[in-house]
């Protein structure tokens, strides 16, 4: 792969080799957005870099030394990564290909993106924006909330050069590198970089093609916020935007707030830096845009998101009265938890960012030296979050700033981890005190001081009407099932982490012979979600390991060694053969059941054949397993789906389709490896016909259906399609039950 590209012949699918962000980039101007051109250092230039530094191996070292728990270890790991990066040099074939394309940069007043070329420009080098390009990044499903480097108005060869060193280093920030751990994603990771002809925006802002705060009516909206000067200051929370709300249906404008910007970021004359300045008291509560202009800029918005059939995240500016795109990204995340407002007089007002409650003790951070100070369940107060803050922030039960709107750094993040938050507030830092303890409703944008509880029934938020589709969730550990009572039931118990908490690797159990143990901790862990939920379903899903899973705990090294072990000896082909697994977890589901726990069920993971659910069924009445116990089957395999009518015969009575792996095995695309992200797609039309053909076919012979895999909780489209289909159940991740109910809700 060249060390540059264009965006010539490039799109959604280029990931791998110029980011999510850069992918969507070229896509955009290929389908003839106004967006400013560019072009891209690819992440092969960053992988020569690498190599020729012999920086891989280094900074594998380092980060296998980390403790992830230790916010200052993860520091100092992050930032001993980093200045190894920015110590280190550019291959001179690396800057003489990038700084030839900067060169001959220009821009054409003309363009609208659509065409560009790269013309022999003026004697001055461009403005450039340099912007970090993640390939995990931007995908449907990841959000990136802006975990790496970007660098505005950015002039000069040296510049351009350190500027994408800087880039390069920005793999590695403690956010960074503390997200990919706890999402098991590879450290050994790529980077690309757009470099962007630079908009001198006199406005620009943001736009959502869906309202993230509420995304039940909010679908039908675009909203708009805008300020003046670059965007930078809302992305930062450093000022309250104008907001628009329009119609996304017939694009008429809804609502128009206009708010106090009191600061704008411009680009200096002399200098060419980012300047902060105060703006003019007669223009900072003058609209920003006009309604012509609010019009145009929505219907560009919808464009885009007909385009990615998603809604989006864009950035726009405005130059000389002309508007560009600067970006657009996938929205991941949001959010239904609609809560009743509590009673009470407030103490502090700002605007909620992230919904939810939280009550906890104050710890105001003024900055990051302070971050040991918050631990679980504290209120994090500061004038505003930034990407080292998370380690922090995720133990945190709420979190209250002073600056930022609907999209600042804080409330992307607080959205993602799910946790309640506030922002804008303007005085939280000054008017709480250290040690306090405070309510935060963060649904409607008020803090309390101390404790306050929800009036409604037995003090439990106020739930979104039940729907006929049941929303059931999937969980891991037991400890968390309070959290998820709201659910209709547990739509896929997965034992493996639960008992690999306890060290050892599931398997070992059986060869140490200690079968009484991990009976003990099924019939615990099981018994407890049971507990929570009864008398609403657990389906139990069989273990379902694959042998290079959890090769660091004890007894994982005496795994098989297979060539591919996703197709390999797992699910209920493996305890087929290990039938001492079986015999362990069907004794302590019998156990639960004769304690009254006639709610579990049990499911059988990644059967292609119907002899194995057979086989099962056999061993569980050998076992001595009641009839009465549920017994179904997940569809991941594109075998059993087709065969489900089989099945459906030998007397199965629900299924549950594992998305994840049936679609890897129906698409061909190994789910782990980061480079597919983009092509990964659950909603491909070959997983719609199977989808269609299972539920049907179950529902002639009154078998129930259900989802467990990733799906249904991120995608919209997907729940739409399901509730459609008439499917019985669909079972999400713990953060997304209230935000699914509401998807249904819409649907039904
Ligand atoms: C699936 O494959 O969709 C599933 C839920 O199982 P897992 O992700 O555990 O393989
Ligand atoms: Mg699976």
């Amino acid at each position: 792969m060249p060390f540059i590209l264009t965006s010539k012949n490039l799109g959604k699918t280029n990931t791998a080799e110029i980011g999510g962000k850069g992918a969507n980039i070229a896509e955009l101007i290929n389908a003839g957005f106004p967006v400013p051109p560019a072009f891209f250092v690819t992440t092969d230039a960053y992988n020569k870099f690498a190599e020729e530094n012999g920086l891989k191996p280094k900074i594998a070292e380092i980060i296998a030394k980390i403790d992830f728990d230790d916010v200052d270890s993860l520091k100092k790991g992050a930032d001993s990564i980093r200045s190894l990066i920015l110590n280190s040099t550019m291959p001179i074939s690396i800057q003489d290909t990038i700084l030839d394309a900067y060169r001959n940069l220009t821009y054409s007043e003309d363009t609208g993106g659509s065409s560009f070329d790269f013309i022999k420009g003026g004697k001055d080098l461009p403005f450039v924006a340099v912007r970090s390009s993640g390939i995990a990044e931007d995908a449907k499903g990841a959000s990136s909330a802006g975990q790496y480097e970007t660098f505005l108005n950015v002039r000069g060869e040296k510049n351009l050069i350190a500027s994408i060193m800087k880039c390069w280093a920005s793999l590695f920030t403690p956010r960074v590198i503390y997200y990919r751990n706890k999402n098991k994603q590879s450290q050994d990771t790529s980077i690309s970089v757009i470099i962007q002809r630079m908009i001198n925006s006199d406005r620009s802002g943001v736009a959502f093609t869906v309202d993230p705060m509420n995304p039940v009516e909010g679908a039908n909206h675009i909203v708009i916020e805008a300020c003046w000067g670059l965007g930078e200051t809302i992305v930062q929370g450093e000022v309250d935007p104008d907001h628009y709300v329009i119609n996304k249906r017939d694009g008429r404008i809804e609502s128009v707030k206009v708010n106090e910007k009191r600061i704008m970021r411009s680009r200096d004359l002399y200098s060419g830096l980012t300047v902060i300045k105060d703006v003019p008291k007669d223009k900072s509560r003058v609209q920003v845009l006009n309604e012509n202009e609010i019009v145009a800029l929505a219907a560009i918005c919808k464009k885009i998101e007909d385009h990615y059939k998603y809604p989006q995240d864009i950035e726009w500016a405005s130059e000389k009265g002309r508007l560009y795109i600067v970006q657009t990204r996938s929205v991941t995340t949001l959010e239904s938890k609609k809560t009743k407002a509590l009673t009470g007089t407030p103490i502090l007002i700002g605007l909620g960012a992230s919904p939810g409650i939280g009550v906890g003790t104050v710890k105001i951070v003024k900055d990051i030296s302070e971050l040991g100070k918050v631990g679980k369940g504290d209120i994090l107060v500061t004038k505003m979050t930034n990407p080292d803050m998370v380690v922090a922030m995720e133990k945190a039960a709420g979190i209250v700033t002073d600056q930022g709107g609907s999209t600042c750094h804080a409330a992307i993040v607080s959205r993602e981890l799910g946790i309640p938050c506030i922002v804008g507030t303007k005085s939280a830092t000054q008017l709480l005190k250290d040690g306090q303890v405070i309510t935060v409703d963060a649904s409607h944008g008020r803090v309390f001081a101390g404790e306050v509880k929800l009036e409604t029934e037995a003090g439990k938020p106020a739930e979104l009407r039940k729907t006929k589709t049941l929303v059931k969730v999937n969980l891991a550990f037991p400890e968390t099932a309070e959290k998820g009572v709201r659910a209709d039931g547990v739509g896929l118990m997965r034992l493996e982490h639960m008992l690999t908490k306890h060290g050892y690797h599931p398997i070992e159990y059986i060869r140490q012979k200690k079968e009484d143990e991990l009976i003990k901790i099924i019939t615990d862990g099981v018994g407890t979600v049971a507990k929570a939920f009864y008398p609403n379903p657990v389906w139990v899903r069989s273990l379902d390991v694959r042998t290079d899973e959890y090769a660091n705990m004890i007894g994982g090294d005496k795994e098989a060694k297979e060539s591919n072990p996703m197709l390999g000896m797992h699910g209920i082909r493996r305890s087929l053969v290990d039938t001492d697994i079986l015999k362990c977890e069907f004794t302590a589901i019998k156990r639960l059941y004769e304690q009254g726990l006639d709610n579990v069920g049990i499911m059988i993971p990644f059967t292609y054949d119907v002899s194995e659910f057979v086989k099962a069924k056999e061993f569980g009445k050998k076992f001595g397993l009641p009839d009465k116990i549920k017994f179904g089957v997940m569809v991941e395999v594109p075998s059993c789906a087709l065969a489900i009518e089989e099945y459906c015969k030998a007397g199965i009575q629900f299924i549950s389709f594992g998305s994840n792996d049936l679609t890897q095995l129906t698409l061909g695309m190994d789910r782990n490896n980061e480079k597919l992200n983009n092509l990964f797609d659950e909603m491909h039309p070959g997983m719609k016909f199977l989808f269609a053909y299972v539920i049907e076919t179950c529902k002639k012979h009154g078998v129930e259906t259900s989802i467990c895999g990733e799906v249904p909780s991120n995608r919209k489209e997907a729940v739409e399609f399901f509730v459609n289909l008439g499917i019985t159940s669909l079972s999400v991740n713990l953060d997304a039950i209230d935000k699914v109910r509401g998807w249904v809700n819409e649907f039904e």
